[in-house]
């Protein structure tokens, strides 16, 4: 099948593309590296009467530190070397020919409940910062409501992803039967300011299970903390034994990080 017939636009500035937005209000959808909205179009299970395209926007590709450009691909990420988680989740994101194209922002935006790079940016404490009438920043655990669902405005350009610094160990594990979305997956941060555990592809958003995290701070058995993370799902939840052997997984391969440097 081919898309529903399109206006195109391609902005050279954030601030063009958001007064695109403004302009065709809901009418609109931005286009990034399309791994997700091509086929969604083409399938016209997406249609949009203008297309706004992203990619001649070169500040959204800038990389400031641990502040990174919307528009960066999955894999220049994988070779970040000021945030080896984000490097690591990235490599892990689908198919090379995909991640070569497929960006940050994307990922983000699209809020795929099963992807690795949301649940990593929350794992982070990363933030999102929205370009729509004003300029705004929004904590990532915040920003993500549900499935392909963000607290994003229809009139806003998602345009920068920031990361604060840390120095914690970390482990993601993610249960897949080939490249591509997560069955289940667990993320685990240790150090630093404290612990994280996330949980991906078992819930509407990546889940961050507080007793899971306490148990972790206070030194409990690996399947302890798995224990104590999967019981904060949905009893049905399928996949329930998955996400609990990758958490166990996961906490395990940190404390050996933590134990060894
Ligand atoms: C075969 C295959 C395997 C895959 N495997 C994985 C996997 O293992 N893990 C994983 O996480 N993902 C996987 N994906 C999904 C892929 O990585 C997503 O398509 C990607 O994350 C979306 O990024 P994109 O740049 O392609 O976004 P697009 O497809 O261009 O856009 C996706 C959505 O986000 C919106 N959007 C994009 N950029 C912005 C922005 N800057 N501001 C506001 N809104 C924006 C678009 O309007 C659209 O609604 C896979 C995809 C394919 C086709």
């Amino acid at each position: 099948m081919k898309p529903a017939p399109f206006a195109y636009h391609a902005p050279t500035s954030t601030e063009a593309a958001v007064a695109l937005l403004a302009e065709h209000g809901g009418q609109a959808r931005l286009l990034a590296g399309g791994q997700a909205l091509m086929p969604l179009m083409a399938s016209r299970r997406v249609r949009s009467r203008h297309l706004i395209d992203l990619n001649r926007v070169p500040e959204l590709s800038r990389t400031d530190g641990r502040r990174i450009g919307a528009l960066t691909r999955l894999r220049e990420l994988e070779s970040h070397p000021v945030i080896p988680l984000l490097a690591q989740a990235a490599a892990l994101a689908g198919p090379v020919q995909v991640r070569n194209r497929a960006t940050l922002g994307g990922a983000l935006a699209h809020a795929d409940p099963a992807a690795e790079l949301p649940a990593v940016a929350v794992a982070l404490g990363a933030r999102v910062e929205l370009h729509g009438s004003a300029v705004r920043s929004l904590p990532v655990e915040d920003f993500l409501l549900g499935p392909h669902r963000t607290a994003m405005d229809a009139t806003e350009v998602l345009a920068a992803v920031e990361f604060p610094p840390t120095d914690a160990a970390f482990a993601i594990e993610k249960v897949s039967t080939r490249p591509g979305l997560a069955l289940a997956g667990a993320v685990v941060v240790l150090g630093g300011d404290g612990c994280r555990i996330v949980l991906f592809g078992v819930a509407p958003t990546p889940v961050r299970p507080a007793e899971a995290e306490a148990a972790l701070a206070r030194g409990a058995s690996p399947d302890e903390v798995a224990d104590a993370a999967v019981a904060v799902l949905d009893p049905h939840t399928p996949r329930r034994l998955l996400a609990r052997g990758a958490v166990a997984r996961a906490v395990a391969t940190v404390r050996d990080k933590v134990r060894h440097g």
